[in-house]
């Protein structure tokens, strides 16, 4: 990793963060250690905008000749009808995650579904008509959802709010001809029923995520699983907890005891980062120096 500090100056290019709260992010660490390895002249800063201001946001963006931007909860879906065109994936989930600021115009990007692939193969996964179980139907579960049924997976949702989840099931079906997905509700029966030669299973809700509070006061919260005890976890298996804080949370540990193969969220997070850093810079993202930065403040390996 380069070590030399690097000086913003007038013809430094620059990109940033929108999100409400962004103070905890990591992807600003994480860019900038990616720009002071390919010794580039930008910089990534965090953008703290109310979720009232978003269109402004944008327009200001765009006047102060930033070269794009990232964006978190709660703003991704706030810049679908803000932006001036929008990508295949973009569009069908429903979210934008990355913009890319060019000759005035914006253009949104989603880079979580690639960025979920890119985890998976990382873990050695191929996810092409693979069985598939995904916890959750809210933000993160549509790029889970798009990115499987682009895989021609097949997939069951389970949720808290079943309606989400059998809805989004529908929504998704269209994506491939291939792809075979169904709803349901996050109890202890279906969760046994769908975890039956079940080859995947993606934690997508926050459930065993520390919060701020959590981590300091309540450590007890930190334990809550979404998986029951009562339900023998798929020892066949991968299990994708798209957490990263903690690094390993209660579900990977019910998943390696139970024998099977569990990775946390951080890979996913990082490849979602180097592909909307290739977006802005045309330049191949340094993924090892991006990991490292993020390992540096969540801990692990
Ligand atoms: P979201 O849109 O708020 O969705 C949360 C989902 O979790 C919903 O389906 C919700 O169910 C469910 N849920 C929330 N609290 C629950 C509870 N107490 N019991 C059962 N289900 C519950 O959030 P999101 O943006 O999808 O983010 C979800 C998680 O993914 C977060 O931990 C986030 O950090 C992580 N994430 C990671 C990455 C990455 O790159 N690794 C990227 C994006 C998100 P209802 O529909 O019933 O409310």
């Amino acid at each position: 990793m380069s070590t030399s500090r690097h000086i913003i100056r007038g013809s430094t290019q620059v990109v940033g963060l929108i999100g409400w709260p962004v103070e905890h992010s990591v992807s600003p660490p994480m860019h900038n250690a990616a720009f002071a390895e390919l010794g580039l002249d930008w910089c990534y800063v965090p953008l703290p905008v109310h979720p009232d201001r978003v269109p402004e946001a944008l327009l200001g963006a765009v006047a102060l000749g930033l070269r794009g931007f990232n964006a978190t909860v709660p703003h991704k879906e706030a810049l679908v009808p803000l932006v001036d065109t929008l990508t295949d994936a973009a569009r069908a989930i429903g979210a934008v995650n990355t913009v890319l600021l060019k000759d005035g115009k914006a253009v949104g990007h989603n880079t979580d579904a690639g960025g979920f692939l890119r985890a998976l193969n990382d873990a050695g996964f191929d996810p092409q008509g693979c069985s598939a179980l995904v916890l959750g139907a809210g933000g993160a579960a549509r790029a889970v959802v798009y990115a499987l049924a682009t895989s021609h997976a097949r997939v069951t949702i389970l949720n808290r709010t079943p309606t989400k989840a059998i809805a989004l099931a529908a929504e998704f079906s269209p994506v491939s001809p291939r792809a075979r997905l169904q709803g349901g509700p996050l109890d202890e029966s279906p969760i046994q029923q769908a975890s039956l030669g079940v080859n995947l299973v993606v934690n997508t809700t926050p459930l065993g995520m520390w919060t701020r509070s959590s981590r300091i006061a309540d450590a007890e919260h930190d334990e809550i699983s979404p998986w029951p005890e009562t339900v023998p976890f798929p020892r066949e298996a991968l299990l994708m907890d798209l957490i990263y804080n903690p690094r390993e949370t209660p579900l990977m540990r019910q998943a390696l005891q139970a024998g099977a193969r569990a990775c946390d969220g951080l890979s996913m997070l990082v490849h979602q980062g180097a592909e909307a850093f290739t977006l802005w810079t045309g330049q191949d993202a340094p993924v090892d120096v991006m990991m490292a930065a993020c390992v540096a403040i969540l801990g692990g390996e």
